[in-house]
């Protein structure tokens, strides 16, 4: 899965997904991609979150909705990643997945289960993107 997060000059935000799938799915399979909040999710007001992993687990959690809705009510978007993983993570220890976040003011952070994590930014200004690796919370 690519997702992906971009914020504009007029700070308008969006958010998309593009995925094949999970690994042997089955024919006419719906994952977590088209699926809103599942694996992305954005609110100018607020920020975005993009998603990868296990789409049959992720999308009962809605966790970019999550994450969104937690930054709203003011957690930082490092806060609003590691609660939305660790809801999954109650239910379902082994799961693999991992999302990043982005508050309107381009402050980001990831969260991931079961693997390690690159996320990568490129802001204004910038020549190149940076690279971001996030370990599994304990
Ligand atoms: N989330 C995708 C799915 O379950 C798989 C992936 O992230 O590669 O369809």
């Amino acid at each position: 899965t690519i997702s992906m997060a971009v914020i504009d000059k007029s700070a308008k935000i969006a958010v998309g997904t593009s995925t094949n799938g999970a690994t042997y799915k089955i024919p006419g399979r719906v994952g977590d991609g088209p699926i809103v909040g599942a694996s992305g999710y954005a609110d100018d007001e607020v920020g975005a979150c993009g998603a990868t992993g296990d789409g049959d687990i992720m999308m009962r959690f809605l966790p970019c909705y999550q994450v969104v809705e937690s930054m709203r009510l003011g957690r930082s978007p490092e806060q609003a990643a590691e609660d939305a993983i660790a809801r999954i993570k109650r239910k379902f220890p082994l799961f693999v997945g991992a999302l990043f976040a982005i508050d309107r003011h381009g402050v980001h952070a990831g969260a991931c289960n079961g693997w390690t994590f690159q996320y990568a930014v490129q802001g204004h200004g910038m020549e190149d993107v940076e690279i971001y690796t996030v370990r599994p919370q304990s």
